[in-house]
This record gives C-alpha cells, structure tokens and sequence, in this order.
C-alpha cells in the first residue's frame, strides 16, 4: 500500500534547507490543542443541530418558518460574541410559502392514513375533499384533448408508480475504507468531454409546467405523484414553473394542491386502480401563500481581525432546506458545524490576524442564489470585465463549506488548486488521529463554495463520509440520522482550517482568474 502525497514536515524542510517554498504553512500546535480541548471536550454542536432541526424544523427559502430561523440563528450569533452580525438582502425573491396542515387518506376500498406532503409554492386544497382517484397517464398534447372535461373534482395520479430500493435501510453507517480515500487521492485526469448537440424538445409532448396548468383548468381536487424509490420517503421540492414565475403568489394561486405520497401507500392506490377497482381519498391541505414580494437575505457575522491590511477568511453553509423536514443532514448539520467553529473561536479567545467571517446562505437549494449574489456583491466577478473586481476580491484568502451531509471530514478537495496542497496538507495534520487524512485533487459541485470557486477565489468543501440513510431532500431527514461524534469532529476541525486560514502569512494561493 503506498501512501500517497503528505505535507512535508517542517523538519525535513529545515534540513534540506528548502525554505524558499511554503515557510508560511504553520501549524500551531498550542492553540490546535485549545480548539479540540473546546471543540471535543466542551462541544455545543449538538445542541445547535437539536435546537435547529427540532424546535425551528425545515427552512424552504422564503418562508415564514425560514425568516423564524434567522432571526433565531442572528440572536445565537451575537450571543457567543460576533460583531457586524447581519441579514443582508440579496434578491426580490418572491413571496412567502408555508404549509400548515395536510391530511391525506386511503378512505375505499379500505380505511387506511396516508403519508404525503405538498409539493411547494402550490396551492391548498378547496378545504377538505373526499375524490375518487385516476391515474392519468398525460404526454402529448392529443392526451389532452382525450382528457379535457374528465378529471374535475378527481385525485389523479400523475406519475407512474415508483420502484422502490430497499437499498438505503440496510447500508448502517457507511464509512470510506483506507483503499477509497486513497483512490480519491490518485491524481485522475477527467478527459474532456464533447460539449452534446442541444436536445431538441418534441413539441408533442407537454412541459411539467404545462401539465400542472391543464390540471388546474379541469378542476382537480388533487395532484398526487411520487418520485421517491425509498420506502417511506417522499422528496419535498417544488412546482415546476415556479422559478420561471418569480415565486409569485399568482402563480402559486394558479396552480393545483400537488401531494407526493410515499411509494408504497402510492403504489397501493395503483394497484387497485389498475384492478379496475375504485379509489376514494380524502384530503386536505392548507399553504399559507404571502401577499407582497420581499427580500431574501443572507446571514453573516464575525470575529474581528487585527490586521490592517482588513483581510478575511470565510466558513459556511447554507441555512436554507426543501420543506419535508428539518433536513438535519441537509444542512442543519452544516449550519451547526459553522455555527460552532465560530463558537469555539471565540470560546478560547483567539485574536485572529484576518477576520473570521460566517455566511450562512438563502437560496442554495434553488440554485446558489444567496451565495452567488454575496459573492458578486462583495467581491464581484472576473468574468464581467476588470470593473467586475472589488477591492475585497484580493482581499479573501478562502472560504470553507459543509455541504455533504453529516458525515464526518475525511480529507479535503483541492477543487483543482494545486498550489493550495501545502497549507490544507500541513492543517489536516493534527487531526489525523480522527481519520482526517484525504486530500483530494478532485473538483467537487453542487453547493455553496462554486460561489467562490466559479470566479477564481478559493472556495474548499470537506470530504466526508456519506450520509448514514436516505440523506437530504426527503421527509426523513431528521435528528435521529446524526452522529454526534462527526459533527464534534467537523466543527473542531473547520475551527482549525479558519484559525490557520487567518493566521497564515500568506493567503492561501489561488487559481488564475477567470477570463472574461
Ligand atoms: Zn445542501
């Protein structure tokens, strides 16, 4: 077995009296000791997971439930001692969406409660509605004309009836073995692929959006689908179309009550369809849809530097979650690792050279909206041009991200910074007893540190072990699925990476910006 790349040790260094590169990639050894001391020892973190997860619950952007959670999380931020703590406006977002009730069930054939949520920024039910269910099977624009005039008052089951993986009940708590750290270490080149031809739609077949308005026009009582392949679980995302529509309440108004219904309760309903035995339902479900289009924010706040040159370091995550749970994975979990690393800074007094500055974003799960717009607001953006640029763009060293679920750091992805290897290689040392080990040259997507990483600043996510369970996005994603020790383990760890981060002589080295 070989090991791959390690920091060279400062020793070795000295001795090949190499000291031209990376003399600034310190580990301070005492003050790491403090950090794990607080971070281990004394950790808070999951009372700020408990308290997020269970007493606010999910957070959809742009909610009443989202705007109760900031304000709890910008009161914890100035209790443990931030300063400049903030929400910081970024869009017109749209209007609030909220669901306060809903009632689902199998009432013939058979008596049976059913699981379902709405699917959000649709509208509520006509109050409570017992429907005689159909599935319809909608595609083309001659479907329609079959349809028309058919389906009023009905529940009707749009989406075919899931396959259900029995696979994530039974994975326990999955680990990454040495051989795939190792792996993910390996140097691999990604040959570039041929951009494909644009796919052209066929005109026959209707949008998602334009199904949900012919539903609308017949009447409905009801759209019931489900997506989900896990037993028990539904995904909680929202109505095609209501991006393009702004978030607007006409739109919401617009459209049908939408339920996704757990694959085994959905699949009995067709079964029995398909029989061509008959299928009653009651529903009912209340959204609450606001008036008036507001701002959706950022939350950010800091621990002040020292340093004249006002340089700053970043950690976050985002704040924001789909709305069939408190998606304590994704990424309450996140949120409570910042929230703590702060916490822990500030337990045993550092007195950072940089600021020390936590963002905790809106938007994420609709598409990076708050940390996109921060990122362009404060530091702006090489691809519209020199003007583009802000002073502080040459003034961030790094930002570090949660984003992975609630498993514990295995290693780090150099994002395709090379040059940034010394110093996240040297700050991963102490904490190799905690299996932190990886560093991976690999680029990783699909969350906030993109903001950053997309206009050439350097943006890190963690590498960490998956998420024990079916993850985030679905209505089981609870406090229950949370291993305490990872997430003890993260905050000590990112508390250490945002130290070193701020202390360092140097910023962490960057990739060349991108060109216009
Ligand atoms: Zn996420």
């Amino acid at each position: 077995m070989t090991r791959s790349i390690r920091p060279i040790p400062l020793v070795a260094l000295v001795l090949l009296g190499a000291t031209a590169f990376n003399k600034a990639v310190n580990v301070d050894w005492a003050t790491v000791a403090k950090i794990r001391e607080e971070g281990l020892q004394h950790s808070q973190v999951m009372e700020y997971e408990a308290y997020i997860a269970d007493v606010l619950g999910a957070r959809l952007t742009m909610s009443n439930d989202m705007q109760r959670a900031q304000s709890w999380v910008q009161a914890e931020m100035k209790r443990i001692g931030l300063v400049n703590v903030a929400a910081e406006p970024y869009m017109d977002y749209g209007v609030t969406w909220d669901n306060e009730y809903v009632s689902l069930h199998l009432v013939a054939p058979d008596y049976q409660p059913m699981v379902g949520y709405p699917i959000a920024h649709t509208n509520s039910t006509n109050g409570k509605q017992i429907a005689d269910a159909v599935i319809v099977d909608l595609q083309t624009h001659r479907d329609v004309e079959a349809l028309r005039g058919t389906l009023r008052g009905k529940a009707v089951l749009v989406t075919p009836p899931p396959v259900i993986d029995l696979g994530p009940l039974t994975n326990g708590v999955p680990r990454y073995t040495q051989d795939q750290l190792e792996a993910l270490e390996r140097v691999t080149i990604v040959p570039a692929r041929p951009v494909p031809a644009r796919a052209i739609r066929n005109p026959d077949l209707l949008t998602a959006a334009e199904k949900i308005t012919f539903y609308a026009a017949e009447g409905v009582a009801v759209v019931l689908q489900s997506e989900s392949g896990w037993l028990g679980a539904v995904r909680g995302f929202s109505r095609p179309g209501s991006r393009e529509d702004g978030w607007s309440r006409a739109g919401m108004l617009a459209s049908p009550a939408i339920v996704a219904v757990t694959p085994e309760h959905y699949n009995r309903m067709y079964r029995i369809l398909k029989r061509g035995l008959g299928v009653q339902v009651e529903v009912e479900v209340r959204n609450r849809i606001g008036a008036q289009v507001q701002k959706a924010v950022n939350l950010v706040g800091e621990i002040p530097g020292t340093d004249p040159r006002g340089e700053v370091v970043m950690l976050g995550a985002h704040l924001d979650t789909w709305h069939a749970s408190p998606n304590a994975s994704d990424n309450t979990s996140g949120v409570a690792v910042a929230l703590e690393a702060m916490r822990i800074l500030r337990a045993i007094g550092v007195r950072p050279k940089r600021t020390i500055r936590i963002g905790l974003w809106s938007g994420e799960e609709q598409g990076l909206y708050g940390s996109r717009a921060y990122v362009r607001a404060h530091f702006g953006d090489p691809r519209t041009g020199g003007a583009g640029v802000k002073p502080a763009y040459e003034k961030l060293s790094a930002y570090f991200n949660q984003d992975y679920g609630a498993g514990q750091y295995r290693g780090i992805y150099l994002q395709g910074n090379e040059q940034a290897r010394a110093h996240l290689a040297a700050w991963m040392e102490p904490f190799r007893d905690l299996g932190m080990t990886a560093v991976s040259n690999q680029s990783v997507g699909s969350t906030d540190h993109i903001a950053f990483d997309e206009v050439g600043l350097p943006g890190f996510q963690f590498l960490q072990d998956r998420t024990p369970g079916t993850g985030g996005h679905t209505n089981l994603d609870f406090f229950d699925m949370i291993q305490a020790e990872d997430l003890m383990k993260n905050a000590t760890i990112m508390a250490s990476y945002v130290y070193h981060a701020a202390m360092s002589d140097e910023r962490i080295p960057r990739k060349a910006p991108p060109r216009p």
